[in-house]
């Protein structure tokens, strides 16, 4: 493609220049030196992003992968987990432990809200015998563009042995989570969303609390063993051929991280989310997530009545080169998806919100152009001299 194309999903995300240099560094022995600085410099960048001091293990996978390390190296068949879904990625999640043979106890929230804490509450409350191995939880639930509070789950786990198992593959990188300081035992998430990189890679983290159930998991696992993994590291190495040019990319796009801090990333995303919110508001879009919960990764637009999601994401495509997400399962035609993560600047918020109006009127939608741009300018001037 000749024209510039505006790549706004919730992953895979646009890679920075610099990044996509370091991607096509040549390759090189991943049983020698060179690998070894490599492999442990790309993990304590990694581990900073995570705030941990926990291991955290990276994997030659996409995100999947490392739902599914998490579900078989910490729990057994016959284990009762309590699955918390509030979109396509809970369910997944669910489904990861179901097929492994764990007794999958699965509370389902409506989709577009987060999950309810009073009632995780009472689920352990209820829960006499401590049964729960493992509470399963999505943090940024990418398929409605809801977040969950982790914080809050931590706090009311509070003494029971349930491990927190997080996929957190839109989250992490994007929105604060502080893995040790919330005592959030398992998060998992990928290279090609926060971290800027494409697909490849998936990182999970481990609690202390982990690897002691790790010694007690019989789910069979071998691909996915962390413990594995874990000796490997050790010397500097991994068990099998890592995937080395997301390995030099992923060292340069934790270089930007570090040069930027944490706080500027975060408050940035935070920045990018409300410039969407806004400028859609502005056109009369109704949002999926009201704003207690809504992320900071992606945010899910009703498409107006009577108008299908798909024709809006099909016009801006074609006339516009703006690339949208699609709704998913019983979202499907019924929401687009903005994915406003990671290297994505304000201006390209604007054209997105400038492209849309444009698609709306011409798909005969009651919209008068300059209305979403004119918010979404407002969001951007108010907060400029924060960033
Ligand atoms: N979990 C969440 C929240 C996601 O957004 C995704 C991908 O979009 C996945 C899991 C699955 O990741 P992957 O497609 O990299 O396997």
């Amino acid at each position: 493609m000749y024209e510039k194309e505006y790549l706004m999903l919730p992953g895979p995300t646009p890679v920075p220049p610099r990044v996509l240099r370091a991607l096509s560094e040549p390759l090189m022995n991943h049983r020698g030196p060179s690998f070894k600085v490599l492999i442990e410099e790309v993990t304590e960048g990694v581990k900073y992003v995570y705030q941990t001091k926990n291991d955290v293990l990276i994997l030659p996978s996409s995100g999947t992968g490392g739902m599914e390390a998490a579900i078989v190296n910490f729990l057994s068949p016959g284990d009762k987990v309590l699955a918390l879904s509030i979109g396509a990625f809970g369910d997944r999640f669910a489904t990861i432990a179901q097929t492994y043979g764990c007794i999958v106890d699965k509370v389902d929230f409506e989709w577009g809200t987060a999950v309810d804490m009073n009632l995780v509450k009472e689920k352990l409350d209820a829960d006499k015998k401590q049964e729960y191995k493992a509470i399963l939880i999505t943090h940024n639930e990418t398929s409605t563009g809801v977040c969950n509070d982790l914080q809050a789950l931590s706090k009311i786990r509070g003494d029971h042995p349930a491990l927190i198992l997080v996929d957190s593959v839109s989250g992490l990188g994007v929105m604060d989570v502080k893995t040790d300081e919330w005592g959030i035992d398992v998060i998992v998430t990928a290279a090609q969303k926060g971290f800027m990189i494409p697909p490849g890679v998936c990182f999970v983290s481990v609690s202390p609390r982990a690897w002691a159930a790790y010694e007690q998991s019989k789910c069979p696992k071998f691909y996915w063993d962390l413990g594995s993994a874990k000796k490997f590291l050790e010397k500097g190495q991994t068990p099998v051929t890592p995937a080395l040019p997301q390995l030099t990319g992923l060292r340069e796009a934790l270089k930007i991280f570090t040069e930027k801090g944490l706080d500027y990333v975060f408050a940035k995303q935070l920045y990018l989310r409300d410039i969407t919110r806004a400028g859609a508001r502005a056109l009369g879009l109704k949002l999926l997530a009201d704003d207690s919960c809504a992320s900071a990764a992606v945010t899910a637009v009703w498409a107006p009545e009577g108008f299908e999601a798909k024709a809006i994401n099909k016009k801006m495509r074609e006339e516009y080169n703006v690339v949208l997400a699609g709704g998913q399962k019983k979202l499907e035609n019924k929401i687009f998806r903005i994915g406003h993560l990671g290297y994505v600047q304000h201006l390209d918020i604007l054209a997105t919100i400038g492209a849309l109006e444009m698609t709306l009127k011409e798909l005969g939608a009651p919209v008068e152009l300059g209305q979403g741009v004119k918010a979404a300018q407002e969001v951007i001037m108010s907060r400029k001299g924060l960033l």
